[in-house]
């Protein structure tokens, strides 16, 4: 059985200096493959030289929603030099957050326009963060994120929306993941969401260092403990575990072209 980790900050500060460890340990676990989200340009230099010793690990790479006022400018031209180097699997994560609004809408909104544009010149998937703010994520990419008049490829990563905002995404084509979230005790409305996903639409992911599942709640998240994740959701749909490690892995595999 193998499990595929569709997104972890491996190379952010909070589990870096442990990376070796963590490594061995996801391997234990069952982890084939790791999709590593870069942020900034520490992050990403780190992210590349990880994927040279460690062929399972691959990379993405964008400034979040959160930090594109401080450095979206200014790192901009370093993500799209190795998305067109084809060092990357993916552009992300980018899109949008009103809740925190660490950074203005309109800004967060000329990023994402952005990167989609940069997604579709190197045919990249996208992978896209989105919180309390999924009206305007529809209108933009469903004006500007398509090939041939349909929509082109991306994961919602983190999803944490409603059932009807998950078919919006489900109906585009999307992939929709889910993190440890689906595993408290209070996400009783995101299971609802996990019931109704296709399991062809489904990816799974750690979000690592953030939101360890229920068992490990509040300590600091690895791809170690993405089956736990897996277990919960497969209890959800009616199957076994095997049968949603296996279609997970598939998909990301599809979406990200992974070997
Ligand atoms: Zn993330």
């Amino acid at each position: 059985m193998e499990y595929i980790d569709s997104h972890a900050h491996l190379t952010s500060e909070a589990v870096f200096d442990q990376i070796d460890l963590i490594l061995e340990r996801s391997q234990h676990a069952g982890l084939a493959a790791i999709v590593n989200i870069c942020t900034d340009d520490i992050t990403l230099e780190r992210g590349l030289l990880l994927a040279k010793k460690c062929p399972w690990i691959y990379n993405t790479a964008a400034t979040t929603p959160h930090d594109v006022e401080k450095e979206g400018e200014l790192l901009f031209p370093l993500m799209e030099k190795h998305a067109r180097q084809g060092d990357l699997v993916a552009i992300g994560e980018t899109g949008l957050d009103y809740y925190y609004q660490h950074a203005d809408p309109l800004m967060q909104q000329h990023f994402l326009r952005r990167y989609l544009q940069l997604a579709l010149e190197t045919s990249l998937p996208v992978v896209i963060h989105c919180r309390e703010a999924f009206k305007d994520l529809f209108q933009i990419l469903d004006s500007d994120y398509k090939i041939n008049n349909k929509h082109a490829p991306g994961v919602l990563h983190c999803f944490t929306g409603t059932v009807t905002e998950a078919e919006s995404v489900l109906e585009r084509g999307w992939f929709l993941s889910l993190s440890g979230i689906v595993t408290f005790k209070k996400s009783e409305s995101l299971r609802e969401v996990a019931k109704i996903v296709p399991l062809d639409q489904l990816l799974i992911e750690t979000d690592t260092p953030y939101l360890a599942p229920q068992s490990k709640r509040g300590s600091i998240n690895e791809p170690t403990y993405l089956p736990e994740t897996a277990a919960v959701i497969a209890a959800i749909k009616g199957i076994s575990i095997e049968e949603l490690a296996a279609a997970t892995s598939a998909n990301a595999r599809r979406l990200f072209k992974l070997q």
